[in-house]
Order: structure tokens, then C-alpha cells, then sequence
């Protein structure tokens, strides 16, 4: 069982979800056999990791491959020249020019080279750490390197890599990056349902139709909570009403979240309002999953 907590935007309260929703279902799973797994795949800002400590597990750099041109092997063939179809690769006349940011590790150019002067090298983009909170909860969370442009390859490792280790025993909350390019396909493509978090803004609103947009056209199925329930207006919950898109949580704007918020305190400890919805939000997840609660 997975769930991804997207937005269309940053600031939402996609980690304020997906770490109190963690925490109150490993207390909810104590003595079972089931756990949770959090896994912040915001690789160019995970702040998961700001509210849930643990010991470390283990830790991974992560590399993708990327043609090395070899200068000893090159005949000048010409055959790669027009073959990259993202400019990572340059023919020019004398000799080939890569350009590792640009590649996206297609093989193509690899492939096509007759005299294998074009192989494929590891080039480092990130670092994967794992966290024991408990026996019931687990953390980990994805960190590209700076100066690193694609964050992509990053999140693909890291969900392939909860796909091969993790089994239906545990309940893993992706805190995914936020907007509605690239990263965020890839980092929902193995959930099994898409909670999308807004606030009752009209900025907010915006962007919720953008990232509605693109869960429509993923074919993920997905619902709506409200984050700062009480400011703004009713144009996401009417929206939603009209669209018949389940809203199942509105966590209430109160100052002493946004005091635990910057103090790096879990919220459910310390506000009922909010462990309540927490709950309610649950209860939301299981029945639009099927999933027994
Ligand atoms: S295809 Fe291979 S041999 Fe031909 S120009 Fe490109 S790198 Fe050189
Ligand atoms: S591996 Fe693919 S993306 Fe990378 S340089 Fe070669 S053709 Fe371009």
C-alpha cells in the first residue's frame, strides 16, 4: 500500500501531512505486524527529516550513467551526431562533446556506436539515507547533490528501490516534490492513490487545478485535503463539491501548529484538532483503497 502527498505548489503542508500521518499509523500499528515506511522524495528539498528522527540504517550514493566519448577508440563515423534527442551530445567535426547535465542515460548513443567509444559511465547525483524510528516506522529520504540538475533519475532509483524492499506489510507516505513536471510523475507512478494538499487560497486553488490536471491525465486516482482550514475562501471545497473529488481531511489554521511547525515539532502530540483529522484523513485513504483500517 502507497500514497503520495503531492501539491501543486511548495509551502502547502505536504510534509506537515506526511510525517504527523506517519507517525499516528505507527502508533496506530504498534504490536501488529504492519508498519510504516516515510520516504521524502523531494530530493531537491527533503525536510521530512527537520520533524522525524531516527539511528541510521544505511546509506547509498546513488549514480546514473552517462556516455564517456573515448577519444582512442573514436573513427569520426559520425553516426552519433544527430542521434541525441536532449542536445547532450555534440559532434564537432574533430572529436564528440558530452554534456552530463543534459543526458538523460537513454543508451541511444551508446548503443549506436560501432566501436564502443561512447560507454556508458557512472556519474554521482545524490545520496539515499534510511532511518529506524521504531519497529514500527521507518524514514528515508533522498538528497540530490548540488549543482545536479535532473532530479528525475534520483526519485526513480529511490521509488524502485521501495518497490524491491518493501512488501504489502508495510504502509509507505511518499512526501513527493512539489508542482507538476517530471519529478512529481515519477515519484506517484507506483501510488495507489494521490492526496493532493491546498490551502483555501486563491494561489492555492490554482495550483490545485494544475496538479488535478495532471493526475487526470496520469490516470491516478486521488482525493484533497485542506491545509489551513478557516483562512481564505470556500472556492477549493465548492470546486471540489462540483467536481465530486473527495475531500477527506481539512486540518484547521491554528497558531500553535504554525508554532510547533517552526519549533520542528510533531503536531498530533500536542493539538487533538489535528490528530483528529489525521484520523478522519486515514479513514479517507482506506476507503477510497479499499484497504481495511
Ligand atoms: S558513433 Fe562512435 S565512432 Fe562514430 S563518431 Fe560517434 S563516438 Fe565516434
Ligand atoms: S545516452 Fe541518450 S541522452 Fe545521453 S547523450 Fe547519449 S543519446 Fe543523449
Amino acid at each position: 500500500m502507497q500514497i503520495a502527498i503531492a501539491s501543486g505548489k511548495g509551502g502547502t503542508g505536504k510534509t506537515t501531512l506526511a510525517v504527523n500521518l506517519a507517525v499516528l499509523l505507527s502508533e496506530m500499528f504498534a504490536g501488529t505486524d504492519r508498519k510504516v515506511l516515510l520516504a521524502d522524495t523531494d530530493v531537491e528539498e527533503p525536510n521530512s527529516g527537520l520533524f522525524i528522527r531516527g539511528k541510521l540504517i544505511d546509506e547509498e550514493i546513488k549514480y546514473r550513467l552517462v556516455p564517456e566519448w573515448k577519444e582512442d577508440k573514436c573513427t569520426l563515423c559520425k553516426r552519433c551526431a544527430n542521434i541525441c534527442e536532449y542536445n547532450a551530445l555534440a559532434f564537432l567535426g574533430i572529436s564528440v562533446m558530452i554534456f552530463p547535465e543534459l543526458c538523460h542515460s537513454c543508451y541511444a548513443c551508446s548503443d549506436l556506436c560501432p566501436e564502443d567509444a561512447l560507454p556508458m559511465v557512472p556519474h554521482r547525483m545524490g545520496i539515499t539515507k534510511r532511518y529506524h524510528l521504531n519497529d514500527n516506522l521507518q524514514f528515508m529520504e533522498s538528497r540530490i547533490d548540488i549543482g545536479v540538475e535532473q532530479a528525475t533519475p534520483l526519485i526513480e532509483q529511490t521509488r524502485k528501490f521501495i518497490k524491491e524492499n518493501y512488501d504489502d506489510t508495510w504502509f509507505t507516505i511518499l512526501d513527493a516534490p512539489p508542482g507538476t513536471s517530471c519529478p512529481v510523475m515519477e515519484a506517484v507512478k507506483d501510488a495507489d492513490l494521490v492526496v493532493l494538499i491546498t490551502e483555501p487560497t486563491p494561489f492555492g486553488f490554482h495550483d490545485l487545478k494544475l496538479a488535478i490536471d495532471t493526475m487526470e491525465e496520469l490516470k491516478k486516482k486521488y482525493a484533497v485535503v485542506i491545509n489551513k482550514y478557516g483562512i481564505g475562501n470556500d472556492d477549493v471545497l465548492n470546486y471540489c463539491h462540483d467536481k465530486r473529488i473527495p475531500v477527506i481531511g481539512k486540518i484547521p489554521h491554528l497558531m500553535e501548529a504554525a508554532r510547533l511547525y517552526s519549533k520542528g515539532k510533531i503536531m498530533i502530540d500536542e493539538i487533538p484538532e489535528i490528530r483528529s483529522e489525521m484520523e478522519k484523513i486515514y479513514k479517507g485513504i482506506c476507503q477510497l483503497t479499499e484497504v481495511k483500517a
